[in-house]
């Protein structure tokens, strides 16, 4: 069950259902499923407008005022929306606060920073590598950006005995 913290409705439906398979009314799902979630991404949740697309620098949260009904993404703040699975209503980015990935990888993603990576890109307003560079040089921490909650799922995380094989 996702979250930093759950949401309280995701909660409820959860204990819900445990009572209801209490009650031999309902059956658990399959070990290792995701519950309390939904199955799409924040970005489909989220009541912002998506339309500009081109941004020239990322930015802090607190170095710019963000216009209310505006992407953040595409207003140069790193939103991990694009990737990140529904079910907190996009408490964050509705609230002026980019999304971290709290609710984990959105279903269909396989590599969490890979799928932000190629997200980030597509609004990048550059075409000269020094450029892209100089954009990409703004997002602070790529690491904790990307990975944050979810690096030991990646395939960043899967190739590292691969890696230090051919290494050695
Ligand atoms: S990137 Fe963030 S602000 Fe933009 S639509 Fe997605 S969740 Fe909303
Ligand atoms: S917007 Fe993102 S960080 Fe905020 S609660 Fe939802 S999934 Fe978590």
């Amino acid at each position: 069950m996702p979250g930093c913290p759950p949401e309280s409705n995701q909660i409820a439906a959860v204990i819900d259902l445990v009572i209801q398979v209490v009650q031999g009314k309902a059956e658990l799902p399959p070990k290792g499923s995701v519950i309390g979630a939904g199955d799409s991404t924040v970005c489909d949740e989220c009541k912002r407008a998506r339309n500009v697309k081109k941004i020239k620098s990322f930015e802090r949260i607190w170095g710019i005022v963000p216009d209310p009904a505006l992407c953040l993404l595409e207003q140069g703040i790193p939103c991990n929306g694009p990737a990140t699975r529904s079910g907190c209503n996009a408490r964050c980015p509705i609230a002026g606060a980019q999304c971290i990935g709290c609710y984990g990888p959105a279903a269909g993603v396989s590599d969490y920073g890979a799928r932000l990576i190629s997200s980030f890109a597509s609004v990048l307003d550059a075409n000269e590598p020094e450029e892209i560079d100089r954009i990409l040089d703004g997002l602070v921490d790529p690491a904790g950006q990307f990975y944050r909650f979810n690096l030991a799922g990646s395939l960043l995380r899967a190739g590292v005995p691969a890696w230090k094989k051919e290494k050695a």
